[in-house]
């Protein structure tokens, strides 16, 4: 089928995730066709360098033979096996296990989910079922942190910081709340890291107090904001705030959708932030966007308490696809890539990114560059000084993208002007090269944007 007749039918039938519908329609689709290790392919048979690893989610790398094999052997040999009625497969009960050894401290109990937002929401569903264990029903209010994504859930979407997944939908509901973000180019308080950590301890704790200590269930948050514009905090912000969580005696949950499985080094950004959670949400990186598959690490003392409170009863949380057998062989492959230089090669490649994209910090509209790992962001401006963004008129999310693509670069552009990146970890040298200096050139031309250029003037 040619890409032409592909787009009409995209254009009719395929409802796309977060986008505009009529902007869609105008513009159609892009067909990807193929793609291997860090590159893709489209329909035209035009080659990028995938800077974004699809959706912040291949980490290994496209074209894995060993994973394709994986899912292949177990779907002849048991394609599907329900975890209910006290079944389950062999991959599935070997991953937790594997996980479990990995996860930090005593996170020792996993509950697969299809991806991150149902991990999420398991979560929610989790913590009201361990308080009402503990006989206190009215922690039942949730707090999580401006500019945070936590999903697109119904309740997820509520712990979610950002307008696009409110606005139109009757939500955030009244029993979630937010504080602001530690978001140091932007902080009002300022960029010292002692400063944005002390801010933010002081909104949580008046957080809690308006709404009442006996009533805070749970508080959220990403060790790296990343659909917020990747926003780094400061080394030991997580720590600060797991450990005020601890004192105040609400639960702490770590989303590591993104940061999980190599991302920012290891496999858990938790580890480098030396806390244990008493949740960890991940998806995405655990089989490496090759099959949908998320997973909640639970602590042994949520599970107890949850197990004790049911007794015989059934804890009426699951779905058909919880625990999938080919999801959870992909994943146990994916672990061992992990572990066979891919997240040292994640380590290397990280340093060459953050390296070449701080190269970029001399360039006219480069005004923050930010990140870990292999996770990472610049901030355009138009004024460095008064760190004016980008003017709406400029498009920064269309014009940026579709630049960066003409030049042979899938990244993610920002509505406000910051570029996303987080490439395969299985990234060369050559490759981290050309993301930088494709993006430069994306600079470049954006520097001649007429709308950039009428705002540089005034
Ligand atoms: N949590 C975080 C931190 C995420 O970044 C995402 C997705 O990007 C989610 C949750 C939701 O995951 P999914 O898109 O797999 O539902």
């Amino acid at each position: 089928m040619n890409s032409n007749s592909l787009i009409e039918l995209d254009r009719a039938h395929l409802i796309h995730p977060v986008a505009s519908y009529r902007g869609h329609e105008k513009l159609g689709v892009r067909v990807l066709a193929s793609a291997k290790g860090a590159t893709v392919t489209d329909a035209s048979g035009r080659q990028l360098v995938d800077g974004f690893a699809g959706l912040w989610c291949v980490n290994a790398g496209f074209g894995h033979e060993t994973i394709v094999e994986a899912a292949a052997k177990q779907m002849r040999e048991l394609p599907y096996a329900t975890a209910y009625f006290g079944l389950g497969s062999e991959p599935a009960i070997r991953l937790a296990s594997e996980l479990a050894e990995r996860a930090p401290g005593d996170l020792n109990h996993v509950y697969f989910t299809l991806g991150g937002s149902d991990a999420i929401d398991s979560t929610i569903r989790f913590i009201r079922y361990y308080w009402i264990a503990r006989r206190e029903p009215q922690r039942d209010q949730f707090i999580s942190v401006e500019q945070g994504y936590h999903g697109s859930s119904t309740a997820g979407a509520g712990l979610t910081a950002l307008p696009a997944f409110h606005t139109g939908f009757g939500i955030p509901f009244d029993w979630q709340h937010k504080i602001s973000s530690h978001y140091a180019y932007r902080n009002p308080v300022g960029d010292d890291p002692q400063a944005i950590i002390a801010a933010s301890l002081t909104a949580l704790r008046r957080k809690v107090e308006e709404i009442g200590p006996e009533r805070v269930a749970a508080f959220y948050a990403e060790p790296i904001q990343g659909s917020g514009g990747v926003l780094v905090p400061p080394r030991g912000w997580m720590k600060a705030m797991r450990e005020l969580c601890r004192e105040l005696g609400i639960l702490f949950v770590a989303d590591e959708v993104i940061t999980g499985f190599g991302r920012t080094g290891p496999l858990f950004a938790s580890t480098e932030d030396e806390i244990v959670p008493d949740f960890i949400t991940t998806a995405k990186g655990l089989t490496s966007g090759y099959v949908p598959m998320g997973a909640v690490f639970m602590a042994d003392h949520i599970y107890q308490t949850i197990a004790d409170g049911a007794g015989a009863s059934a804890i009426g949380h699951g779905y058909t696809y919880s625990a999938h057998p080919v999801s959870a062989a992909v994943g146990l492959e994916v672990l061992k890539l992990y572990e066979n230089g891919l997240l040292e090669n994640g380590v290397k490649a990280g340093a060459r990114l953050m390296g070449g994209l701080e190269s970029l910090r001399d360039h006219p509209l480069v005004g923050d560059v930010r990140g870990r790992g292999m996770l990472a962001a610049i901030e355009l401006v138009i004024d460095k000084a008064n760190k004016t963004p980008l003017p709406a008129a400029a498009e920064p999310a269309r014009r940026i993208f579709d630049r960066a693509w003409e030049n042979g670069l899938v990244i993610r552009a920002f509505a406000n002007g910051v570029l996303g990146y987080a490439p395969p970890l299985c990234c060369s040298e050559t490759e981290i090269e050309a993301i930088i200096e494709r993006t430069r050139q994306t600079l470049d031309e954006t520097l001649e944007d007429p709308d950039v250029r009428q705002a540089l003037k005034t």
